[in-house]
């Protein structure tokens, strides 16, 4: 709790200060962002650090390893769904980005498979991806190393996830009009380096 106090205070001073301009326009005139990010929770994946982004420019949601959930209309709790309703029908966001990771804490738990502790939660979250699973793990071609099938699970996951950004009507209708543009990218942690699926 302190460094995050101490980490806002200097956000004042330094910061908040030196772009005061950028936070009342958007105060006053509301945003716009021209694209949204579709990233992990991971605490090494900051979407607005890693694109160099300011406040304004990215619509970001945040969850367990980025995943995109199929086009559900139902009582469900779909906080991913709703911002991308949100972002495709009322801001009209021209791109949408699903950034993947390396070392990805979710997608290990989904190639470790039922045999793992996942708690009440990350199993059926990760289901989403099961698909990315069983391409990569039941093909005759599967790395047999674990880190080397999370590694592939990875990207085939962000493909998984722009395939159900389709089922969604409002961005199938857009994207077929060429008016919103989908992307899939793989961050590496470590080298910084950022690789097109
Ligand atoms: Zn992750």
């Amino acid at each position: 709790m302190k460094t995050l106090l101490e980490g806002h205070a200097r956000f004042k001073i330094g910061y908040y200060a030196q772009h005061k301009n950028i936070f009342e326009d958007l105060s006053r005139n509301g945003q716009s962002p021209p694209a949204m990010v579709i990233a992990c929770s991971d605490s090494r994946v900051s979407p607005e650090v890693i694109f160099d982004t300011a406040p304004g420019e990215i619509f970001v949601v945040r969850n367990v390893s980025n995943l995109v959930p199929p086009y559900a209309p139902d009582t469900g709790n779909h906080g991913t769904s709703a911002a991308l309703e949100f972002a495709v029908t009322a801001l009209n966001v021209r791109t949408i980005v699903i950034l993947g990771h390396s070392q990805c804490g979710g997608i290990r738990a989904l190639v470790n498979g039922p045999e793992g502790d996942h708690g009440d939660f990350i199993e059926s979250w990760m289901h989403i991806a099961l698909k990315a699973r069983q391409r990569v793990c039941d093909s005759p071609d599967a790395p047999t190393d674990f880190n080397a099938r999370c590694s592939l699970c990875e990207r085939e996951s962000i493909r998984v996830s722009l395939a159900n950004l389709l089922t969604f009507p409002w961005i199938k209708s857009r994207v077929d009009a060429n008016t919103l543009t989908l992307a899939g990218w793989h961050f590496n942690v470590q080298t910084g380096e950022l690789e097109a699926i």
